[in-house]
């Protein structure tokens, strides 16, 4: 079809960057329904609540939020329209052992004098490698972000190449930071991003360096109601616009004639079939899902070997704590970066296994928002990055969490384990029952060199000509900010596709 009025679009999955895009594409004239296999939208954001605690299941960090005002500004809103932002301060705090602990402050100046005490000359090393970074994530926003690539050699362009050995595309970011810092501390706080992006410091290009102007210089936010208010904030938006959300609706078949989708068989919760013809098809759902069960061999772009052999990005073990009293050693979010943090990374990418004793995130909404808790408790979200295909025996993972729990009160010097009224373990196999997630991954593919930009699943089949991708499998990646730029650049696509 070559016009857009009316033409059908079917979104499988509905994540942010289903969401998104959906929204985009019905203020454009498509006809768009969004199916979700879930009771909720929002995919990995979605909220669970118990006993007066109620929990973002996923994403807590809102990061990046000029990506947020630019999503709504296309449809001339902004992000207060929808929910209330709170910037936190201080941002986060870490722990480096038992009763060690620094708090990162949300300026400047606090950084500076805290970079200071961490190391001589710190703070003005702090101002260098924060102005380098406020470049690379303005060249990045500028060039690299919001594109699609067709071919290599888009992602080796002129600019590409002349930009390339200023913003150091090649080089790794933990060889970087070693570079210009010597206390260990300062390097995890520079380096911890990583862990959003799912890969190691090592691994990762010093490119990524611009996660430092995201935390420090744009600052650490929080949606008031939690991240999944902002879930639902896109999604009352894609409503607005026109678009069907249906949601306990699954997915079973992508139907394709002479190498077009023409429409999606489904499944609603009555377990009916249901069937929707299309003009073209959006899958949001875990890409490696969509491709090896939801089209035929001949139809997917690649083979399962590719699934295989690609670097998975963590999963990560949460644990959903409702604790019936305050804790005064935890800040909005906390970090624990243990000593030996290239073993962290090891187990998770080296060699998988449980890690004895893991890096963490520990968030707790209810110190700024507390009406996630209930009066005097404290709503308690730890999140442990852990390698994706582990044994994920109740046995193990009840056992895991002890131990974590014990480690948190032992950073802390509070009582946490009698006080426990709720406790929900969520792992590997929740993500694969509840996203069809591969491997159990929280997060799709590790942002290494060789699955960024170009070499990251296309946002466009390679055999069906009308099925695009979007989401944080795509370019360019993991995070919701991320997703929202990828909803963009596939709506992008498919409106070209339409004479738009
Ligand atoms: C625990 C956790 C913490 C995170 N923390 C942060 C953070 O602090 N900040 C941040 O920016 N990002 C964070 N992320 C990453 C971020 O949440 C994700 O990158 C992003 O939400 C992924 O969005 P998506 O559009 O790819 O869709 P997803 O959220 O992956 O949604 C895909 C949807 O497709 C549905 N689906 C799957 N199969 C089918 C089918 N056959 N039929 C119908 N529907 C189907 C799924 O149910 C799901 O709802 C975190 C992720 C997790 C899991």
């Amino acid at each position: 079809m070559n016009s857009r009025r009316g033409a059908r679009i079917v979104v499988v999955g509905a994540g942010i960057g289903g969401l998104a895009a959906a929204a985009r594409l019905a203020k454009d004239g498509f006809s768009v329904t969004v199916i979700e296999r879930n009771d909720q939208a929002g995919g990995r954001a979605r909220l669970w609540k118990l006993a007066g605690y109620t929990f973002d299941m996923g994403p807590s960090w809102y990061l990046m939020p000029d990506a947020f005002e630019r999503f709504f500004a296309h449809f001339g809103r902004q992000v207060s329209d929808y929910y209330k932002l709170r910037k936190l301060d201080p941002a986060y705090r870490v722990f480096f052992g038992p009763g060690q602990s620094v708090d990162i402050p949300a300026d400047r100046v606090g950084q500076r004098a805290l970079f200071d005490r961490l190391e001589p000359g710190g703070g003005g090393k702090l101002d260098r490698y924060l102005d380098a970074a406020a470049y690379k994530y303005r060249v990045a926003v500028d060039e690299f972000l919001y594109r699609d690539y067709h071919s290599v050699f888009d992602f080796l362009n002129w600019r590409m190449m002349t930009e390339g050995l200023k913003l150091n595309v090649l080089g790794k970011l933990d060889a970087a930071v070693r570079r210009q810092f010597s206390d260990r501390r300062a390097r995890q706080i520079l380096e911890y991003g990583m862990v959003f992006l799912g890969t190691a410091p090592t691994a990762a290009p010093a490119l990524y360096a611009l996660m430092s102007h995201v935390d420090l210089t744009q600052g650490v936010f929080y949606p008031m109601g939690g991240l999944a208010t902002m879930a639902r904030g896109i999604q009352k938006l894609a409503e607005e616009q026109g678009v069907q959300v249906m949601l306990n609706t699954e997915a079973v078949r992508i139907v394709t004639e002479r190498g077009r989708a023409v429409g999606v068989q489904a499944r609603g919760a009555d377990g009916a079939a249901v069937s929707l013809p299309c003009d073209a098809v959006l899958a949001n759902a875990d890409y490696a899902h969509v491709e090896t069960e939801l089209l035929t061999p001949a139809d997917c772009s690649f083979p399962r070997r590719y699934w295989e052999r690609r670097v998975v990005a963590p999963t990560l073990l949460l644990l959903y704590l409702g604790i019936n009293r305050r804790l005064h050693g935890l800040l909005h979010h906390n970090l624990y970066f243990k000593p030996d943090w290239d073993g962290h990374f090891n187990a998770i990418f080296r060699r998988p296994a449980w890690p004895e004793e893991p890096c963490f995130n520990v968030s707790c909404i209810s110190k700024t928002d507390p009406g996630m808790a209930p009066s005097g408790c404290e709503n308690m979200f730890v999140l442990v990055p852990v390698a994706a295909g582990l044994d994920d025996t109740d046995e193990v993972r009840e056992a895991y969490a002890d131990r974590i729990i014990r480690h948190l009160e032992r950073m802390t010097g509070e009582a946490i384990a009698p006080h426990i009224q709720v406790r929900r373990i969520y792992s590997h196999r929740d993500y694969a029952a509840d996203y069809h997630a591969w491997q159990g991954t929280a997060l799709g593919l590790a942002h290494t060199l060789m699955q960024t930009a170009v070499f990251r699943p296309p946002l466009r089949s390679r055999k069906v000509r009308n099925l695009h991708y979007a989401g944080q499998y795509t370019h360019p990646g993991i995070g919701v900010p991320m997703v929202l730029i990828a909803a963009e650049v596939v709506a992008g696509n498919i409106l070209r596709d339409h004479g738009g």
